[in-house]
């Protein structure tokens, strides 16, 4: 019973089920479970009555923002059941921006673009609509969920799966742009094989800077942990860790002004000793950028519940968020593991949970073709006077 009625402020029909919403033997409560026990302790009426869903094109199962391995491993496994609609968005997955991905199961040595670009082609192949359009507004308040795209086009999803990923912060520095993927990365664990005999850097003083730099160390000649205060923050324990590690240090009350590089790769940093006041410029190999990460959950803040940090908050152990019929899939809800393949089965996950959740109300295969049907005829009626 940990859902806070401030992260459903907007719909009291939809606030009253979400309140009561909470584990059951380590499984969450489906809708049909929770008309039981509303029915005994309020009178909200069902917020989920697919009678009163409009049998119009526009209306579809299941929606999907976010077109990266957890968005495409949603649309690909949901679209294997119902109709399923995936919106890439404008911000492309961070998979299209490194280089190889080594540790993605069953196919080492893929580029990132090439592994999003055949997970695309599969989720297509398998039934999905994959829209690259932006989402300007969601509103979670009534069901079906109603989406609006940049264009004006408005969706209602019976369910919809949230995988629109977190992106690592950026020091706002010349060059940090630029040689993205040449030698500039935030992900040490999908990287460091790279860096082999190499000399590198993590700026920043979290434990996931202590952590990059002891995935680094197993690798690299040394690692320099570059940070701008004069201590860590990172926990003790984890301090403690680098004891073990002779190869990394650690250089204090600095901060980074520049990654340098010869346009093909990095090359050093320019730094700048805030205590000094003396700058330097160090040859260097690669930078690793740990000063934390940002989920991109815009469209969905104040209204899902979220952690300190903004990260998506999900449900016992499914992918459900703290609204029914709501699902999150992927890096906007995980603060910690920050993987593809992590990503691609949390969205077999919440595609899953949410055909769970649609048969539970009682969404048949028949209800769903009665409404492809609908969809198809308007859309081609749409076309035609297009045409004309
Ligand atoms: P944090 O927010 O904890 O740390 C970010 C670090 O980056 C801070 O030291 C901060 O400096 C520094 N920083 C922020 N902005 C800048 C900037 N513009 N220029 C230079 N330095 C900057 O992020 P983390 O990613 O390290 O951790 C996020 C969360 O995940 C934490 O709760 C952490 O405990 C957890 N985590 C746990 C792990 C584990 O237990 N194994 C591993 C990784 C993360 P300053 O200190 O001055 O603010």
């Amino acid at each position: 019973m940990m859902i806070k009625k401030n992260y459903c402020y907007a719909s009291l029909a939809l606030c009253a089920f979400t309140t009561i919403l909470g584990c059951d033997d380590g499984h969450f409560i489906l809708p049909r479970d929770l008309t039981k026990k509303t029915r005994k302790t309020t009178k909200a009426k069902n917020p989920f009555d697919l009678k009163k869903v409009p049998l119009k094109a526009g209306v579809v199962p299941i929606v999907v923002l976010g077109a990266g391995p957890g968005g495409l491993s949603a649309g690909l496994y949901a679209a294997a059941q119902f109709d399923t609609v995936i919106i890439a968005g404008e911000e492309p997955s961070l998979l299209t921006e490194t280089s190889y991905v080594e540790n993605w199961l069953g196919a080492p040595h893929q580029l990132g673009a090439d592994l999003i670009q055949k997970s695309r082609e599969q989720a297509e192949s398998a039934g999905a609509r994959i829209i690259d359009s932006t989402v300007k507004k969601v509103d979670l308040s009534k069901w079906p969920f109603t989406i609006t795209l940049d264009d004006g086009k408005v969706m209602h999803a019976l369910a919809l799966i949230v995988a629109t990923g977190a992106r690592p912060r950026m020091l706002g520095v010349p060059g940090e742009k630029e040689y993205w993927a040449k030698g500039v990365s935030a992900c040490a664990r999908c990287d460091s094989l790279f860096y082999k005999n190499k000399n590198v850097m993590v700026v920043g003083g979290g434990d996931g800077a202590i952590e990059q730099a002891v995935e680094l160390a197993r690798y690299a000649k040394e690692v320099t942990i570059v940070h701008r205060r004069s201590q860590l923050r990172a926990a003790g324990s984890m301090q403690t860790r680098l004891k073990s590690y002779p190869q990394i240090h650690i250089m204090y009350d600095v901060d980074v002004k520049e990654v340098i590089g010869d346009k093909k790769k990095v090359t050093g940093i320019k730094l700048f000793n805030n205590q000094t006041k003396k700058q330097e410029i160090v040859p260097i190999d690669g930078v690793f950028l740990a000063i934390g990460h940002r989920p991109n959950t815009d469209l969905v803040k104040d209204v899902l519940e979220a952690d300190s940090l903004g990260y998506i908050i999900l449900q016992c152990s499914t992918q459900q968020t703290s609204i029914p019929g709501v699902f999150a899939a992927g890096d906007v809800a995980d603060p910690h593991y920050r993987q593809a393949i992590v990503a691609a089965g949390d969205g077999a996950k919440a595609a899953i949970d949410a055909i769970e959740f649609l048969e539970t109300l009682g969404f048949t295969l028949a209800e769903a073709n009665k409404l492809r049907t609908v969809s198809n005829v308007e859309q081609k009626e749409e076309k035609q006077t297009f045409e004309k």
